[in-house]
């Protein structure tokens, strides 16, 4: 048994679904499918949400998903009762939207669980037309909505995690009977309920980290991940031309470099998958017949060669000075528990005798100093902060114990003339980062890529 997820840029227009159908139709492997919204429906409403709105203005939004979702409907289903039923199931959804829209506006209140609730609305849209159109297909497709499927969810709304072990316990026998029944659970992705019954979504593009959940829920025996994208690149081929498709990556590779910037995996997807040893594969809708890359536990050779290199922009360091910042227990600490209170997540640290240095979201530069400012003297004498900082990360089986990549990757670096902020290493045994200023991001990346990927390309 499989599971498919299926991202909202697969899912934008009446074309790229029914490319989606062949895929799935042509397949006779039993299968549950994991679904996005469709392309931007989710941006939408979070944006709608994020301001006051009156009834009218609440009319349009709804008036402007019908129009998207009835469209994509009309062009991938032809039967009429099929139609006809899904259009009923999307009004019912619509119509509970707008209530639940009204009911924002009227109270003049979003509370996170509102939040969590009015975005998952967008899968609830897409599951319904999907199935219609796979149903058009001869495939016995049933939408599901995650929540009531029984996909549990611990921690904070907006960016929850799911508890496998009581998911499992939920879901299991459900699938299971509906692939005897011979049917294919079309089931929403970036969603679960929490144990008191409330939706709590699992952070923006989590639908490829449900697929994940379902598929160490089920037992499956692979978990493919369709995007508009080959797989995972040696590089973000908008800075390298030359950025080459990578075929395997091991599951640390692959959730470093989700974690460090590529955009092609939500960062959680590879730790439900992995508890399983469930393979990993990453295709591309548009062109089905590559490869695309897999990702497995052992079958990657600990070479110790670079694989890929990612970036993050728009981060920030922090740096806090105190005396003898070094000898002092629960520095570290401190600093942290203030930062996690405010919602700040600290993407990497460096301690020395005098300073903490910790790197965060460019975003949030604003709330850190506001929080680190009142910490009592002797812990924290001045704050100093950095913005426009990038990072890198170049990963790679085996490269924390093979000599001289470092050296490689540096002298690459400083021949480029930049200087290098943070480093880190040692941390995990597959991937080392640093950061440089913003403007040197792109110059640096192809001194990297060149010295590692370039005669293969000359
Ligand atoms: N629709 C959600 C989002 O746009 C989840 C997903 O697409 O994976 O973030």
């Amino acid at each position: 048994m499989k599971v498919m997820k299926f991202g909202g840029s697969s899912l934008k227009d009446s074309d790229s679904m029914l490319l989606v159908g062949g895929i799935i139709a042509s397949d006779p492997e039993p299968k549950v499918l994991v679904l996005s919204a469709v392309q931007s429906v989710t941006d939408s409403i979070v944006s709608f949400v994020s301001e006051h709105r009156k009834d009218e203005e609440i009319q349009n939004l709804i008036e402007r998903l019908k129009t998207i979702h009835l469209s994509i409907l009309g062009g991938v289903a032809k039967d009429m009762t099929t139609k006809q039923q899904a259009v009923n199931l999307l009004m019912e959804r619509l119509a509970k939207l707008e209530k639940v829209l009204y009911g924002i506006s009227y109270l003049e209140e979003l509370t996170p669980r509102t939040m969590d609730l009015v975005q998952s609305f967008g899968e609830r849209l897409s599951v319904v037309i999907t199935a219609a159109m796979l149903q058009d297909l001869g495939v016995n497709a049933i939408p599901v909505d995650a929540d009531e499927l029984g996909i549990t969810t611990e921690g904070n709304y907006g960016n929850a995690t799911a508890d496998l072990k009581e998911t499992r316990r939920n879901i299991h026998p459900k699938i299971r009977s509906m692939i005897e029944r011979q049917e294919t659970p079309v089931v929403t992705g970036f969603f679960g309920r929490t144990p008191e019954g409330h939706v709590a979504v699992f952070g923006r593009n989590g639908s490829d980290y449900s697929a994940s959940v379902i598929a160490n829920a089920i037992d499956a025996r692979v978990l493919e991940i369709w995007k508009d994208v080959d797989g995972f690149m040696s590089v973000d081929p908008r800075i390298v031309k030359e950025a080459v498709t990578i075929p395997n990556l091991s599951y640390d590779e692959a959730a470093e470099l989700s974690y460090f910037g590529a955009k092609v995996l939500h960062p959680r997807t590879v730790e439900p998958a992995r508890e399983k040893n469930i393979i990993i594969k990453v295709k591309n809708v548009f062109e089905p017949d590559k490869e695309g890359t897999t990702i497995e536990p052992c079958s990657v050779e600990m070479g110790g060669a670079i694989k890929s290199i990612s970036c993050m922009k728009n981060l920030a360091i922090v740096k806090a000075y105190g005396a003898g910042a070094g000898y002092k227990t629960g520095v570290m600490y401190e600093i942290s528990q203030r930062l996690s209170d405010a919602g700040v997540n600290i993407y990497s640290a460096a301690t020395s005798q005098t300073c903490v240095a910790l790197l965060i979201e460019k975003k949030y530069l604003g709330m850190a100093k506001k929080v680190l400012a009142d910490l009592k003297r002797g812990i924290v004498d001045r704050i100093e902060t950095v913005d426009d900082i990038a990072l890198l990360c170049v990963v790679g089986e085996g490269l924390g114990y093979r000599k001289g990549i470092a050296a490689r990757v540096f002298t690459a670096v400083s021949k480029e003339g930049v200087s290098v902020g943070l480093i880190s290493a040692g941390a995990s045994m597959v991937a080392y980062h640093f950061t440089v200023n913003s403007k040197d991001l792109e110059r640096t990346t192809r001194a990297i890529h060149s010295e590692f990927f370039g005669a293969r390309h000359e």
